[in-house]
């Protein structure tokens, strides 16, 4: 993986690209362009063996005109403040895409969580959430999950919030577990709306998905379940991989054989019925008519993308095209399903989530994928006309030009104060 991008520059770079083709005030791209606030927190946390450890930690509000901000709360040894900025952004005009009524954050904390037992976790975990406490709230800031957290880490942020706040308010998280007033479908929710994106780019190439050859890069949450689902659209996902390297079988992959394997050996790699295995590099440059890039930012720079063979990349992570090999990829005419549109999914059905709590009341599976379904193929179409009425150079600005709009008029229509 390049680190030669810095992902809030990119992120700075494609809100410029996009504003060349709207008619807002620069001071007010301006605005758009970096975060409100920026907390850092330093968590002093007791290990099992009674040491104390510092963890750095993160949390960036970037906007919040169009309703409280929302994002996840990452784990990673590589999360830096300008990684969480630029996440933080990218929340902003991924709500605004599907047009939910939320802003932008996002968190993190440098660790490597696989170096640490559950109850060191829980307890850096905690010490996060209060710090946090007087930053979040149902109506004022709502973490999620992203890499290395999930369902575990968000019911004890929620458990945290009520006991510091001697209150109940599931709604100051998402993607908690459904005994944790979780919404049904969230787990699968980002990698639904990647097959969504997937289905609505090949119906408007006028292809058919059903018998295309797929890759995916990085099989947790996201790819996984987008691998799934692109199977069962009729797809053939021929490679997968995760850190371990890539896993390959010309006639296709079970998709969720590979994900029991992994689940049960912690990798793809060694998994029986593949032909072949292959470096990450070979997955991102195979000849497949879908690429999903669904591990981390800057997988695809200039060097993979001059060589990189799909036709179609629907992008599951966020950020993982540099702004340098987007430039190759649109000068190849390879179609490239931005982020902020591809895996809007989760911060969707976690809008759902967050409803059904302050509703106190539960929606079924089927209710929630119709209205996934509905709200991913709508910001597709509004997409589309964007990209053919103004004739954008490619869909990512599309969605930049719809996203900078909305959150440019909820920004005007209120007036700046002071
Ligand atoms: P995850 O931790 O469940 O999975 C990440 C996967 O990527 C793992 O299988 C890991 O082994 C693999 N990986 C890491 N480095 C790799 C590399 N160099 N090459 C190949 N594989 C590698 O995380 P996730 O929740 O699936 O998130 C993946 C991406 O999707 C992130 O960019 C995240 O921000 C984005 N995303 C996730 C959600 C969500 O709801 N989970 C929502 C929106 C966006």
């Amino acid at each position: 993986m390049s680190d030669e991008a810095n992902p809030f520059e990119s992120l700075q770079e494609q809100i410029d690209d996009a504003a060349a083709f709207l008619d807002v005030p620069g001071d007010v791209v301006t605005r758009l362009k970096s975060p409100e606030r920026v907390l850092e927190a330093t968590l002093t946390v007791e290990m099992d063996d009674g040491r104390l450890e510092g963890f750095q930690a993160f949390r960036s509000q970037f906007n919040g005109d169009r309703g409280p901000y929302k994002g996840g709360i990452r784990y990673h040894p590589n999360v830096s403040r300008d990684e969480v900025k630029a996440l933080s952004g990218w929340m902003v005009y991924k709500c605004a895409v599907v047009d939910i009524p939320y802003g932008g954050g996002k968190g993190g904390i440098v660790i490597d969580p696989r170096e640490y037992s559950e109850s060191e976790l829980e307890r850096v975990t905690r010490a996060f959430a209060k710090e946090l406490r007087p930053f979040i709230g149902p109506d004022r800031d709502i973490p999620a999950p992203d890499v290395n957290t999930g369902q575990r880490e968000m019911n004890w942020i929620k458990d945290t919030y009520e006991k510091l706040e001697n209150t109940t308010a599931p709604g100051v998280i998402t993607g908690k577990s459904l005994d944790n007033g979780g919404s049904e479908g969230r787990v699968e929710a980002t990698g639904r709306s990647v097959m969504l994106a997937a289905r609505e780019a090949f119906a408007y190439l006028d292809r058919d998905l059903s018998g295309a050859t797929v890759a995916v890069q990085g099989y947790g949450n996201a790819g996984s379940v987008a691998a799934k689902l692109l199977e069962d659209q009729g797809a053939s996902v021929v490679a997968v991989s995760d850190s371990s390297g890539a896993v390959f079988h010309p006639e296709g992959l079970d998709a969720r054989a590979v994900k029991e394997f992994k689940r049960e050996t912690g990798a793809v790699t060694g998994y029986a019925d593949a032909e072949e295995e292959l470096s990450n590099e070979e997955l991102l440059t195979m000849d497949v008519d879908l690429l999903v890039p669904a591990a981390l930012e800057n997988a695809i720079d200039a060097e993979i993308a001059s060589h990189l063979e799909a036709d179609v990349v629907v992008e599951a992570a966020n950020g993982p095209i540099t702004p340098e090999a987007d430039d190759i990829l649109a000068s190849k005419d390879v179609m490239v399903v931005p982020d902020i549109l591809a895996n809007a999914g989760g911060v969707t059905v976690s809008y759902f989530e967050w409803v059904q709590n302050r509703q106190r009341f539960a929606w079924t599976e089927a209710r929630v994928n119709d209205e996934l379904e509905r709200v991913i193929v709508d910001a597709f179409d509004r997409l589309v006309d964007a990209f053919e009425e103004k004739e954008l150079p490619n869909f990512r600005t599309a969605a930049y030009v719809v996203a900078i709009q909305r959150v440019a008029d909820a920004f005007g229509g209120a007036g700046s104060w002071p």
